[in-house]
């Protein structure tokens, strides 16, 4: 007997769950592509990334995934066989990493750990070793959807500036920007990128970069450019420059409602919704966790992800457990990949999610252990519940 029918629930992170709003805003004619109204959009859009990366810098968009976002990002201010440097913490710098290899850089990668964030001391050690500044950029996620881990991304400047170097300081806000706080100038970021189909709540297909003065002076001696996700090109006046092509005017539609529900919510009040359900979700493993099957990947807790939470299962088959959610709960879950593959399911708690959506997660996974017969602490969505009554309240209008 299956109880999946009702509204199905992704908990996967990423793609992530599409509001009904941004849905409805996709559901209209193609316009031409260059009337008054495209213009402003693009504009618009272009004004509000500013907001949600918090910078005065350059914004971009392209028609692309998140891994478009990386290779625009590197194209534009590297040369053939200039020195990167990835801060791994999981599989998504070093699948920047890779990507920047591929283009024809010098990688090297600072090895890190599955389950823990990067040390900034070891950034800084790293970069004391290089007098003559041969390193040029450092790559980065701030929330790697892999491992579950949160890294310290003001820390790790101040790392870099501890060790008076020179290079560009790049960020992967995929799984971060609006969902808790990502602070492009304050923190000194020199290129921030993203993408719409996590925290942004969007179809996939749209990638977002952000580019300081700093960067755009690289930007000029940088011999990897193409034509397509050049920055000059698309800081022409024409419009139709600055998509390089047609604008993907139904994403950009959707986009525009997904911005507005944002702003109507305000940063902070998303940022403090994530931190209360990922707090829940946190409650729910913990508990659990007391039957010694299953735990935490990240080992300290303030190193865990707003946005998502890895857990290994020992002794049982994560995709058992999924496929149950999945066919008797109608909740899907994410699978561990890289290191976690076949160790792990992750449940995403991203983007546009509220108490329901997430405790009903949380319940559908505790269902399955308890069917499944996996050892585990009882009282897991209790756990969760007990941590959202305390947190929330009815001022905070979201919840
Ligand atoms: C999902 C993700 C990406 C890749 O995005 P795609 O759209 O799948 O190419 C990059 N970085 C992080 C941190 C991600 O979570």
């Amino acid at each position: 007997m299956s109880v999946a029918n009702g509204r199905a629930l992704l908990a996967t992170p990423g793609p992530t769950n599409i509001p009904d709003r941004v849905l409805q805003a996709m559901m209209r004619p193609a316009e031409e592509l260059n009337t008054a109204a495209m213009i402003a959009l693009t504009d618009g859009l272009l004004g509000d990334l500013k907001r949600l990366f918090r910078t005065e810098a350059q914004t971009y968009i392209y028609a692309a995934n998140g891994h478009g976002g990386w290779e625009a990002a590197l194209t534009n201010v590297l040369s053939r066989g200039d020195k990167v440097l990835v801060l791994s913490s999981g599989r998504f710098a070093m699948g920047w990493g890779e990507m920047a290899g591929f283009m024809g850089a010098d990688v090297e990668v600072l090895s890190g750990s599955w389950r823990a964030a990067v040390d900034p001391a070891a950034v800084e050690a790293r970069l004391r070793r290089d007098p003559d500044h041969e390193i040029k950029a450092v790559l980065v996620v701030q929330i790697d959807t892999a491992s579950g881990v949160v890294n310290d991304i003001q820390a790790i400047r101040k790392a870099i500036d501890a060790a008076g170097h020179p290079a560009l300081y790049m960020v992967d806000g995929v799984a971060s920007v609006a969902c808790m706080p990502f602070e492009m100038d304050a923190w000194g970021i020199d290129v921030a990128m993203s993408a719409s189909q996590k925290g942004l709540m969007t179809s996939p297909g749209l990638a977002f970069v952000a580019a300081s003065d700093k960067a755009h002076r690289a930007h000029e001696r940088a011999t990897m450019k193409t034509l397509y996700w050049d920055w000059t090109s698309r800081r022409s006046p024409l419009h139709y420059m600055k998509h390089c092509g047609t604008p993907p005017e139904h994403l950009m539609f959707g986009l525009r409602a997904a911005f507005d529900m944002i702003f109507e919510e305000g940063l902070e009040a998303i940022w403090s919704r994530h931190a209360l359900l990922a707090g829940a979700t946190h409650a729910a493993v913990s508990k659990w966790a007391e039957g010694q099957a299953l735990s935490f990947n990240i080992v300290e807790p303030s190193q865990r992800a707003a946005s998502v939470t890895p857990v290994l299962l020992q002794g049982y088959e994560p995709d058992a457990l999924a496929e149950y959610t999945r066919a008797v709960c109608g909740v899907t879950l994410g699978s561990g990949i890289g290191d976690l593959t076949g160790k792990a399911f992750r449940l995403a708690h991203m983007g546009h999610v509220n108490a329901p959506m997430v405790l009903g997660a949380i319940s559908s996974v505790e269902m399955a252990l308890q069917a499944l017969q996996v050892p585990h602490g009882s009282g897991g969505a209790a756990a969760a519940i007990a941590h959202l009554s305390q947190g929330a309240s009815q001022d905070r209008a979201t919840l």
